[in-house]
């Protein structure tokens, strides 16, 4: 599932073609994708406007058009963003294509957990103004990280990462890197956790993330629990001991018993 970094990879998709004008639009034919805008308003709001700009929070997407139009969006699970030339063939899974004179600009998701959204406001819609801070914007403070904990207490710190209200971009490795490298089991309890400790260890992380995964998919630093947690027997980079591999909620975590311990009752 496209998290922080892998969200910033694919908004980079469709950057050639800022400034180009929208000639035609093809929708595809499932609703459950136009589930927020039905599929026959893109083409009379998008048909003859530039394409501007792409941006993100976390793991949304934004798409400004020219004269106040903004199509708002997110990957769901196996969503994905593609530039083509614009003679492409839509797929099965392209559900939005949007033509200019030099190129096909694709949203493509074969699980349609993801969906778009159009909104006409003068500056961008309100619900993303209304997004919470990002990890690396200044008002993540420690003091922040420290409300957040506090508001939930008794929730095993692996489940709380993977709120957006608090960590936007935060999936499931991205949680499982913060606490390998916290050195916290995943069922800690968000009350005992440092908040300072939490910020550093989740700036770092989306940072790096997006100076290697975001820019070209290559691999964030050796030492991470991420460049050895899918593999097959794969060993903890800190201690060698093997990984151990739980499903918590319904999501795999991974993690070092011997880096990681449980903490006693
Ligand atoms: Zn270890």
């Amino acid at each position: 599932m496209p998290e922080l970094a892998e969200v910033a990879f694919y908004a980079k998709a469709w950057h050639p073609a800022q400034g180009q004008t929208i000639l035609r639009v093809h929708t595809g034919p499932k609703p459950r994708f136009f589930r927020h805008t039905p599929a026959a308003a893109f083409a009379p709001a998008l048909t003859g406007r530039s394409f501007l700009d792409t941006r993100t929070h976390g793991k949304k997407l934004l798409f400004a058009f020219q004269n106040n139009l903004w199509l708002t969006g997110h990957l769901g699970m196996t969503g994905e963003l593609l530039l083509a030339p614009p003679d492409h063939l839509p797929t099965a899974h392209d559900h939005l294509v949007l033509y200019t004179a030099h190129h096909a600009l694709i949203f493509r998701d074969s699980r349609m957990f993801g969906a778009v959204l159009l909104d006409e406001s003068p500056g961008p819609p309100p619900a993303w103004q209304a997004l919470p801070p990002e990890i690396l914007s200044p008002q993540f403070t420690a003091a922040h990280a420290a409300a957040a904990l506090q508001r939930h207490p008794r929730s095993p710190l692996k489940a709380f990462l993977l709120d957006q209200t608090y960590f936007p971009g935060i999936g499931n490795w991205m949680a499982d890197e913060v606490l390998f490298q916290l050195r916290l089991h995943p069922a800690t309890l968000a009350a005992s956790v440092n908040p300072s400790a939490l910020r550093q260890a989740l700036r770092t992380i989306c940072q790096k993330s997006l100076q290697t995964i975001a820019v070209n998919w290559s691999d964030p630093p050796k030492n991470w629990l991420m460049t050895h947690r899918w593999k097959a027997g794969g060993l903890c980079p800190r201690c060698h001991t093997p990984l151990l591999r739980d499903t918590l909620r319904g999501r795999t975590a991974c993690w070092c018993p011997t880096c990681q311990p449980q903490s006693p009752p």
